[in-house]
């Protein structure tokens, strides 16, 4: 059976292109926004999160954190997305709970499998 992402992104482009990357190995569910996310997830939790941290309303780090005080999502791993990345980032981002880190546009489809599929490893 394949595993479920929930892929948290508000750009249609982007959204695009990660099911193009992983629509084959992975069954996804896309939200736009961090509410919409919240709801989704906590009624049918996924295996994995892809979360973008730029979002309307209620941005990645937030969802993160409400994820965290959940005790029905606190273990699924979420991998941040962000397009501006800066020095400092990555220990920024794994200091707040985030179980990795990508750039934004995904550029290194290896380097994003292979995160996932270490994260989901991890989990089992
Ligand atoms: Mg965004």
């Amino acid at each position: 059976m394949k595993h479920r992402l929930a892929l948290v992104e508000d750009n249609p482009d982007n959204r695009l292109l990660v099911q193009a990357i992983l629509e084959d190995d992975y069954e996804i569910d896309e939200y736009e926004n961090g509410i919409d996310a919240l709801a989704g997830m906590a009624a049918s939790p996924p295996d994995l999160v892809l979360l973008d941290i730029s979002l309307p309303g209620m941005d990645g780090t937030e969802v993160l954190a409400r994820m965290r005080d959940d005790d029905g999502m606190r273990g699924i791993p979420v991998i941040a997305l962000t397009a501006h990345a800066m020095t400092g980032d990555r220990e920024r981002f794994l200091g707040l709970g985030f179980d990795h880190y990508m750039t934004k546009p995904i550029v290194d489809v290896e380097a994003l499998v292979e995160a996932i599929e270490r994260l989901l490893a991890e989990a089992r």
